[in-house]
């Protein structure tokens, strides 16, 4: 059968995981085309900047349209964590606390919402329990515990490239001005017939995207050496923008302490005051983090970093629409962006709903 030619714009996780899911089908001839590619580190490029771990989202509140990418994504992800050790993957305890100040608040709400029967994350997360009272620390007055996964992000994405290398995909730089300049940088040098929009945040700005609603929300860590062994947070600090979370990467890649989430912000640069913030509640939320009776000067910093994460006010955008440009032909463009700080947990999810759209541009064809 001939292949299609196909363009994925963008290298984070959510065009490496479409491009990996359109291969699979062998249907398609895929290049893709992105600014920045797994290596790079850059404002820009939000994929290696996060933690990144799977946390439950808040189900049935109408505040996560999430949930269905989220529970398509988790299979694929544990899948990799026992069986592909290489992708840089790796199972870990995760404890969540309520703090006492929390319980009649939305972030209260939140865990008492995972503690219900009828949620589908406690059945589906490994391990998953409620934490006796009596064995929480001090100012917290809830708690659960299950198996989630942390990724460690500078592993991974170049797994996902060598995966889509090893299925024939061709992968080239380029900075796009317009969306329908993409279906031309096929690597065939015959145009091609979809685009695949992955560009995150930057679709904000891209001609014939230009999506108003997506803003970024800034994310600040600190990255150690120190191997808690464990992933921790709470439901939220005294500030109202910041939070603290703790992962132990996969395979050395450093425990990440977090955090903040500032809407709007496009600072690209780490804050010393809030880097001290973060480490010492670090250090109080999880103690064997450093030796006994030591604080943050235990802490071996591998560095201090910023990312912006991609959010959008109505939440994922996975649609197709033909997109139409003066000097060119019309394109058919399958979106895929605005994952905002959850594009590893609803990757899979996305990537799927994503390949359906695009398989549906050739079915709906045959039919007429
Ligand atoms: P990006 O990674 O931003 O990739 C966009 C791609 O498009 C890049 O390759 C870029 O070069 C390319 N591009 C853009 N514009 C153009 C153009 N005009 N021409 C050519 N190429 C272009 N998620 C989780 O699931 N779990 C977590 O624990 C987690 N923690 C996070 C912590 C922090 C601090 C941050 C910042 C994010 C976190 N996230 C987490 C969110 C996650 O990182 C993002 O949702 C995800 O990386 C978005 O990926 P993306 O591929 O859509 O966009």
């Amino acid at each position: 059968m001939q292949q299609k030619n196909v363009v994925v714009l963008g290298a984070g996780v959510s065009g490496l995981t479409t491009a990996l899911l359109l291969c699979k089908t062998r249907k398609y001839s895929i290049t893709i085309i992105a600014k920045h590619m797994p290596g790079d580190y850059d404002i820009e490029y939000a994929s290696p900047w996060a933690g990144a771990d799977f946390v439950p989202p808040h189900v049935g509140m109408g505040v996560s349209m999430k949930e269905p990418l989220e529970l398509a994504t988790w299979p694929e992800l544990e899948r990799l964590a026992r069986e592909q050790p290489e992708a840089g993957i790796h199972l870990q305890e995760s404890i969540f606390y309520r703090r006492t100040k929390d319980r009649d608040n939305e972030k209260g709400k939140y865990v008492e919402d995972l503690m219900r029967d009828d949620n589908p994350f406690r059945r589906m997360l490994p391990n998953f329990r409620i934490l006796h009272r009596n064995k929480l620390p001090q100012g917290m007055d809830a708690a659960v515990s299950y198996t989630s996964v942390c990724i460690n992000t500078s592993l991974y994405l170049p797994w996902l490239a060598s995966q889509c290398l090893k299925a024939g995909v061709v992968m080239k730089r380029g900075i796009l001005n317009h969306i329908s300049d993409a279906a031309a940088l096929h690597h065939s040098s015959s145009p091609a017939e979809l685009v695949v929009n992955c560009t995150g945040l930057s679709s904000l700005r891209l001609g014939g995207v230009e999506d108003l609603t997506l803003y970024p929300s800034r994310g600040q860590t600190a990255i150690v050496r120190n191997e808690p062994g464990v992933i921790m947070a709470s439901t939220g600090t005294d500030e109202e923008t910041e939070s603290t979370y703790i992962m132990d990467r996969a395979a050395g890649g450093g425990c990440v302490l977090g955090g903040c989430s500032v809407k709007n912000s496009w600072d690209s640069q780490p804050d010393p005051n809030l880097a001290i913030r973060i480490m010492k509640r670090a250090v109080e939320l999880c103690p064997s983090l450093v030796p006994p009776g030591q604080g943050i000067e235990a802490l071996s910093v591998v560095r201090h970093a910023v990312g912006l994460r991609p959010m959008r006010k109505d939440g994922i955008r996975i649609e197709k629409e033909t997109v139409r440009h003066p000097d060119r032909r019309p394109v058919t463009v399958v979106h895929n962006y605005g994952h905002g700080g959850a594009g590893y947990q609803t990757s899979y999810g996305a990537a799927k709903k994503a390949v359906a759209l695009v398989e549906d541009r050739w079915t709906t064809q045959a039919r007429l």
